[in-house]
């Protein structure tokens, strides 16, 4: 008779989450340990000391194409916290043109995507038809043939036009790679437009939380743990690991205490991992090209207004200026409304004051919306992450390793991990659950056979419901 099998998680973010669910779930005696005293990593929510309103930390959206992001959901019964987009629709305003809309028209599944981009009327007819055969082209592309291509090279190869470019491809990409296109591999864009918007009408849809972010997933999976008999430690930063002959034997904590573990998932992003592996680790592959691979910041700008200022949908891209999407955050605790915006790849603004960021935001917004000049501004709050997300270049892409690591029972997770994604919730969760599915094995190899005591009742007098059947 053996133990359930140990697995410390470390790291309270999507990935953690999803790797400590699933393994609690599936029997194993899971320890999720978590640096600050609060879950969510890099999407939470916080409240406003000013305003009393609760936060995120940066708008977040997700698409029908994050399967393993909405299973994770349902497992865990938060399903119904997100808002989907009926069909794809994404609305773009230029202060010259005005608003363009890129819909899906109510027509079969495949020809959605395909009739949005012809009907983009902020392109002129070819550039609309430049745009479609590009977009089938790239997605076309396999990873292997982009691995060493920039986003913008890749646009070249397809034929797009500098408006192409500016008014579809970079909002786009930006978006969905958190870095400029001159810089972002082409591999996992690819692969964005392949799962995303060629892969039928739902997954094509965008979804928003109805709820502050923390409050979409945090509570619920530590409650799911928990409930499978697993731990929830936050407040309680890993300093390192203790190896034996064989592995990993246990997180050591900063304060010194030890989690023994027949298995670890390590899902802390690419600085905190290489921070906490002892150095005869970091120095050998994978992991030693992970140091070279750098971050890119996103910065989120929380309005409050005196009134309501809207634009007939949730969100809104920006044309023209720096900001780049702006989102509809509702009614505020004082009556007034907020709006968000989030600005990625944003080095620009690095060493900006935050009066500047804002003022730079709300006059690119009001470039846009003429009715921003005219209501109250009440209040802005600026968010920095300065490291949002790895700064996912063609080289950065070659060096993300797999969930298996040379050690048999350690296992990454994270948004960074190789998933062939971008660095979003996606990945997070896909990598997370792939850890788990490795981690369970590696782990019950190792778990130890409980000590005989005498005391203890004989198998045979188990109830029976927990022996296998009888031939
Ligand atoms: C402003 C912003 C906007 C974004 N928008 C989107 C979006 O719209 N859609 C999307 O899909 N993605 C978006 N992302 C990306 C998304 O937030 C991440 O991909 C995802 O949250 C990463 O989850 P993770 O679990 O991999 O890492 P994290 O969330 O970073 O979790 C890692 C956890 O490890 C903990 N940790 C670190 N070191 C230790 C240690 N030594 N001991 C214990 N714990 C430790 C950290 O405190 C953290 O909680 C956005 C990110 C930001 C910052």
């Amino acid at each position: 008779m053996t133990a359930p099998p140990r697995v410390a998680v470390v790291g309270g973010g999507f990935a953690g989450l999803a790797a400590a669910v699933r393994l609690a779930r599936r029997g194993a005696a899971v320890t999720l340990v978590e640096r600050r005293p609060f879950l969510g990593g890099r999407a939470y929510s916080f409240t406003d000391p000013a305003t009393g309103d609760v936060v995120d930390n940066g708008p977040h959206a997700l698409m029908g194409a994050y399967t393993a992001a909405l299973d994770f959901l349902g497992e865990i019964g938060a399903t119904a916290k997100l808002a989907f987009q009926p069909r794809l629709r994404v609305a773009l305003a230029d202060p010259g043109l005005g608003l363009g809309v890129v819909a899906a028209p109510p027509l079969p599944g495949p020809l959605q995507a395909p009739a949005a981009l012809l009907r983009y009327r902020l392109l002129g007819p070819r550039d609309r038809v430049r745009l479609l055969t590009g977009a089938v082209r790239l997605a076309a592309r396999s990873s292997g043939s982009l691995s060493r291509t920039t986003v913008a090279e890749a646009l070249a190869a397809v034929g797009q036009s500098p408006a192409a470019c500016a008014r579809f491809w970079h909002p786009l990409a930006i978006a969905t790679l958190n870095e400029l296109p001159g810089a972002a591999a082409a591999a996992p864009f690819a692969a964005v437009l392949r799962k995303a918007f060629f892969a039928g009408a739902r997954a094509a849809r965008f979804a928003l939380s109805r709820v502050p972010l923390s409050e979409l997933y945090t509570v619920d999976a530590q409650r799911a743990i928990e409930r499978a008999g697993g731990t929830v430690r936050t407040g309680a930063a890993v300093a390192t690991l203790a190896l034996g002959p064989e592995g990993v034997e246990a997180l050591v904590l900063r304060d010194g205490t030890r989690v023994a573990a027949d298995a670890v998932v390590l899902a802390v992003p690419v600085a905190a991992l290489l921070r906490l592996l002892p150095s005869r680790l970091r120095d050998a592959p994978p992991f030693r090209p992970l140091a070279s691979v750098g971050t890119s910041p996103i910065v989120s700008v929380h309005v409050w207004l005196d009134r309501h200022v809207g634009w007939g949908g949730p969100f809104l891209g920006l044309l023209g200026g720096r900001a780049q999407w702006l989102f509809d955050a509702g009614v505020a605790a004082d009556g007034g409304h907020r709006i968000a915006s989030v600005t990625s790849g944003a080095r620009f603004w690095d060493d900006a004051a935050d009066d500047e960021i804002a003022a730079e935001v709300l006059a690119d917004a009001a470039a846009v919306l003429p009715a921003l000049g005219r209501v109250r501004v009440r209040r802005t709050l600026v968010i920095r992450e300065r490291h949002a997300t790895l700064s996912l270049t063609p080289a950065a892409d070659a060096v993300r390793p797999d969930v298996e690591t040379p050690v048999a029972n350690l296992f990454l997770a994270g948004d960074w991990v190789q998933t062939h994604l971008p660095a979003t919730i996606e990945s997070a969760v896909i990598s997370g659950r792939a850890a788990a599915d490795r981690a369970l094995p590696a782990a019950t190899r190792r778990a130890r056979p409980v000590p005989w005591r005498p005391d203890a009742p004989a198998p045979s007098a188990l109830p029976s419901a927990t022996l296998p059947p009888s031939p």
